[in-house]
């Protein structure tokens, strides 16, 4: 497989997203790395973003609600290279009903293999890495190829 780079800007545009059982702990998560996230460009689905917004005083762009096409949105960003790192705490114990949508988000996550934390840990993990406050050239796949296979 040959691969390409993208680059993720040294000021990083972040996206913000959590289930409902999950927001109290992105909430509380959030507060704690209040100074690291205000660095950055934030983003959020709607609920999420409108909660981050008010409890945390924090300036942040609110998509569409999650299951209304939030995620979907979001997706859509990260292949259009306007997301750099993604903090998605959805819910192990409860289904959504968007499921395909939280799926498909974390497939383009995958697919242009931008940093993604769905836990507290990773999430640590990001924002305390070296990479954070420094362009950082991600090894993405060239799809060229694959695209070209697909042409009849
Ligand atoms: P919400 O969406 O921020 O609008 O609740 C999150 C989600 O469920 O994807």
């Amino acid at each position: 497989m040959e691969y390409t780079t993208r680059e993720l800007p040294q000021n990083k545009r972040i996206a913000l997203v959590a289930h409902d059982h999950m927001k109290e702990s992105l909430l509380n998560w959030s507060l704690m790395r209040l100074d690291m996230l205000k660095e950055h460009q934030l983003y959020a689905t709607g609920t999420t973003g409108t909660l981050l917004a008010s409890k945390l005083n924090l300036s942040i762009e609110s998509l569409l609600s999650g299951p209304m096409g939030g995620d979907q949105q979001l997706g859509a960003k990260i292949a259009e290279g306007k997301i750099d790192i993604l903090i998605f705490f959805w819910d192990p114990m409860n289904a959504a009903p968007h499921d395909p949508d939280v799926k498909a988000l974390l497939r383009l996550a995958a697919v242009w293999n931008i940093p993604i934390a769905t836990n507290i840990a990773t999430a640590d993990f990001i924002l305390d890495s070296c990479h954070l406050n420094k362009a950082y050239h991600a090894r993405v796949p060239d799809y060229q190829g694959y695209l070209a296979k697909r042409t009849l």
